[in-house]
């Protein structure tokens, strides 16, 4: 059976040096304020917004939550932003996906301040990831590359292919993947034969959100295997992967929980700091 690849427990080691790094903070007199905008009543967005407040009060970061109507207008959403980018003791901002239809979610995203873009979603945030001259990273695909690290994968010269091609995670991810010298592939609804690619991965990620998609024969025997989806089956939590049939072709697989769900948080936390640390002088 491949190892597997602990998210839960390097968060939990993570989450130590994090609230470390708070308390410094604060002996200089530098409160981080992070501020998240959610806008109606989706059940997934509420718990993901609460355990970001749970997890921002155990390591001393000031989360403010703007918990807005569903019918709430574009025009009042973006004034929102416009004040939360002018108040100088807001250090992140981020709105909460989806929004409600009456809502583009690119205009409002694109209104965020890039120095108080904690989700890395701006167009000039995007566009320096692919740079390689980022200051923030989306926090799912910094959260998988710190996991690789931390059990000493080396994607240098490996086939990493991505299965999913969202703003959040595929493609973030595919150019932090680019950057330590990865060949990456991202599949998508549209990609032709998808064992046959997902076959060539040494290291396979899948985000799509879709339980059990990805099965045995869809793994070449050695890879590792990180599973991103979030998904429900008869009330429990399963990823993208039928981890009981992969884990044993696979050297080094994600569960579902307690993979790759618990850095995300550790990591949006993270941001915070360092766009903290970059707004006082401090990097
Ligand atoms: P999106 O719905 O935005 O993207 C899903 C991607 O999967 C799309 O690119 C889509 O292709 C692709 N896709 C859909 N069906 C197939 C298929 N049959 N074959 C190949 N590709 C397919 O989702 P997100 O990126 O936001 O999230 C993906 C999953 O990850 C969800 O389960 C979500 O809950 C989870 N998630 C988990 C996080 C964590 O911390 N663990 C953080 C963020 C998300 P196309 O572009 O063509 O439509």
């Amino acid at each position: 059976m491949g190892q597997i690849l602990d998210g839960k427990k390097l968060a939990q080691h993570l989450g130590r040096d994090l609230a470390d790094q708070v308390a410094d903070l604060k002996k200089h007199g530098i409160l981080p304020k992070f501020c998240v905008i959610n806008i109606g009543d989706d059940q997934a967005s509420k718990v993901y917004v609460e355990s970001k407040k749970r997890k921002a009060e155990k390591l001393g970061i000031k989360q403010v939550v703007y918990q807005l109507p569903a019918d709430e207008s574009e025009e009042d959403v973006l004034k929102l932003i416009d004040s939360l980018n002018a108040d100088p003791e807001v250090m992140g901002l981020m709105v909460q996906l989806p929004v409600p239809e009456q809502i583009d979610s690119d205009k409002v995203i694109e209104r965020i301040d890039p120095e108080k873009d904690v989700d890395g979603l701006t167009p000039a945030n995007i566009g320096r990831l692919w740079q390689g001259k980022h200051f923030v990273e989306p926090a799912t695909a910094a959260g998988i590359i710190s996991l690789l690290d931390h059990y000493g994968i080396d994607l240098n010269g490996k086939n990493a292919v991505i299965v999913g091609r969202s703003n959040i995670v595929g493609k973030p991810l595919a150019a932090l993947m680019l950057e330590r010298n990865a060949s990456v592939s991202i599949l998508h609804s549209h990609s032709r034969k998808l064992g046959d690619l997902t076959r060539r991965a040494d290291v396979l990620v899948s985000a799509v959100g879709k339980a059990g998609m990805i099965t045995k024969d869809m793994v070449k025997p050695g890879a590792v295997v990180v599973d991103v989806g979030i998904n429900r089956v008869n009330g429990k939590l399963a990823g993208d992967v039928d981890f009981d049939q992969v884990k044993d072709v696979a050297s080094y697989i994600t569960p579902v929980p307690g993979g790759v769900g618990p850095l995300t948080v550790e990591f949006l936390m993270e941001e915070v700091i360092k766009l903290t640390r970059r707004h006082h002088g401090l990097d």
